[in-house]
């Protein structure tokens, strides 16, 4: 058995891949504090600004669209939205910009398209290009479908994970609140640097705020880009949106900021035409690393010990790979991905022991 540690998208894959391989699982989760659950769920193909292809797209994306497809068909719920995502360019150079990348990667970019149907909902300065196809994830439903089947199994139990209640069985395995488990991986997001097995690793925890809004008549199959903001549809219904994000390195417990809330509403008031309402404010922490890669594997000195995080600001489009890739290795030993194995780590890890 293994004993996975938080059901956010990095345990909730991991166990569902372990529970496809055969190997039964048990999950801790504690309430509250999971940044998948403020995430829009965009599976961005271009990173930020600059617009360059997301680091391993080619590997990442097939494998992601494939096992949410397949959980899709599983759990009776639609997961996957396939979308476009609008740049509406705020600078003559924004738009330059975006007319040399188009250049560059025709496949994904279009520069200058009609802006016909959105000058309606927009005010618009230098036009505006168009990233296809960009996904969307019901992350959400496909947690909660995912923790109905694992409390069905009786595989699921709500409460902190206690370290002070971990042993180490005599044959290596280990044994937690009587449970005997032959692996124990941590998927705790933003709060493993406080894991004393793992809070050596180069972490650089993101916090990060959103905003839900409520705005009717805004055509929903694109994401639009404006101002450094994302404006994506939500699935709380037809006028539901979801509006960020920020970025954070200063603190581990954020709060909801009038800070960010007044940067918002000025973006908003500059771009947005159509009236809106907000509904709601909320703040996570993304789990980011120093060098922008996930970290997956077993302790070199606790070797049943392991974790799958690190997932950063690209969650969603890199969990499905990463968690399949690392069910892989605990049951049949396969290579994990070197970018993300915690092997690059293995000298920090064992001076800290
Ligand atoms: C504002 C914002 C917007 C984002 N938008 C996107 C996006 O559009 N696309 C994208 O790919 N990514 C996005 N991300 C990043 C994405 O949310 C993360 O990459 C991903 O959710 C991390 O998943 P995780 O499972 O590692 O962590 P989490 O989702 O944080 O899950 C960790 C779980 O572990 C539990 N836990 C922690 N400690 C313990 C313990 N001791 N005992 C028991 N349980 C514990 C927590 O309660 C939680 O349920 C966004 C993040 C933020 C903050």
């Amino acid at each position: 058995m293994f004993l996975i540690i938080g059901q956010g998208l990095a345990g909730a894959l991991l166990a569902h891949a372990l529970r496809q391989r055969g190997a039964p699982v048990t999950v801790l989760d504690a309430a509250g504090g999971s940044a998948s659950r403020i995430a829009s769920g965009a599976i961005n193909p271009v990173l930020g600004a600059r617009l360059h292809r997301a680091a391993n797209l080619a590997t990442f994306l097939p494998a992601a669209l494939r096992i949410y497809r397949g959980l899709e068909e599983e759990l009776g719920t639609p997961l996957v939205h396939e979308l476009s995502a609008l740049w509406l360019h705020g600078t003559a150079e924004e738009a330059t910009h975006f007319v040399l990348r188009a250049a560059a990667d025709p496949e994904l970019l279009e520069a200058d398209v009609s802006t016909a149907d959105i000058e309606a909902a927009f005010r618009l300065r230098y036009g505006a290009g168009r990233v296809a196809p960009l996904y969307r994830i019901a992350v959400g439903a496909m947690l909660d479908a995912l923790r109905e089947r694992l409390v069905a199994a009786g595989a699921l139990r709500e409460e902190a994970f206690d370290f002070a209640q971990l042993k180490m069985d005599s044959d290596g395995g280990v044994i937690y609140d009587g449970m005997r488990a032959s692996g124990l991986i941590f998927c705790e997001g933003a709060s493993a640097v406080h894991n004393p097995f793992f809070s050596a690793l180069p972490w650089a925890p993101a916090a990060g705020e959103a905003l839900l809004l409520s705005v009717s008549g805004l055509p929903r199959g694109a994401v639009y880009k404006f101002g450094g903001h994302t404006l994506s549809p939500w699935p709380d219904g037809e006028d539901a949106w979801w509006f960020g994000a920020s970025y954070r390195w200063d603190t581990l417990e954020p709060a909801p900021t009038a800070a960010f809330r007044g940067a918002a509403e000025a973006a908003l008031a500059s771009w947005l035409t159509l009236p809106y309402r907000i509904t709601n404010h909320r703040a996570g922490v993304r789990p980011s690393t120093v060098d922008r890669k996930a970290f997956v594997g077993l302790h070199p000195v606790h070797p049943r010990i392991g974790l799958l995080n690190g997932l950063g600001s690209k969650g969603v489009l890199t969990a499905p790979f990463l968690a399949e890739n690392f069910a892989a290795h605990l049951t049949e030993g396969t290579p994990l991905m070197p970018e993300a194995d915690i092997a690059r780590y293995r000298r920090v890890l064992l001076r800290a022991g």
